[in-house]
């Protein structure tokens, strides 16, 4: 028997998002997740933004890694300058959305922050 329960809650006190570390603090919402998954029990935090990853994406049956591939490959990110696809990305820092991106076409480097809306173009 598995169950799984998703609630969307108002912060109490400061959590931390399972995906990205990033701090949800008190007052804002997040997604409190409790349920058993290939026979393991699962309690953890999640916030807006890793909420709509996790659960659109992955149950889509994509790979939480193929995040950004998918969303230069959809258009969805591409070279503010060249308009290239082609796209090097690493995450700016733990606890954020941003990551540094660099043009591998003509080398320019610019910073993104993945949004929810991003994450609903790649999956609808
Ligand atoms: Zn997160
Ligand atoms: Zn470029």
């Amino acid at each position: 028997m598995s169950f799984w329960n998703s609630r969307h809650l108002k912060a109490r006190k400061q959590h931390i998002c399972i995906y990205c570390n990033k701090a949800i603090l008190p007052g804002e919402t997040y997604w409190r997740e409790t349920g058993t998954f290939d026979g393991d029990f699962n309690d953890y935090c999640l916030d807006e933004v890793c909420k709509v990853a996790v659960h659109k994406f992955v149950e889509n049956g994509e790979e939480l890694g193929n995040l950004f591939e998918s969303l230069t490959a959809q258009g969805i990110v591409e070279c503010p300058d060249c308009k290239s696809d082609y796209v090097s990305f690493k995450r700016r820092e733990n606890g954020t959305h941003k990551y540094h991106c660099t043009c591998n076409r003509c080398d320019r480097e610019w910073e993104i922050e993945i949004t929810e809306e991003m994450i609903n173009e790649v999956v609808k």
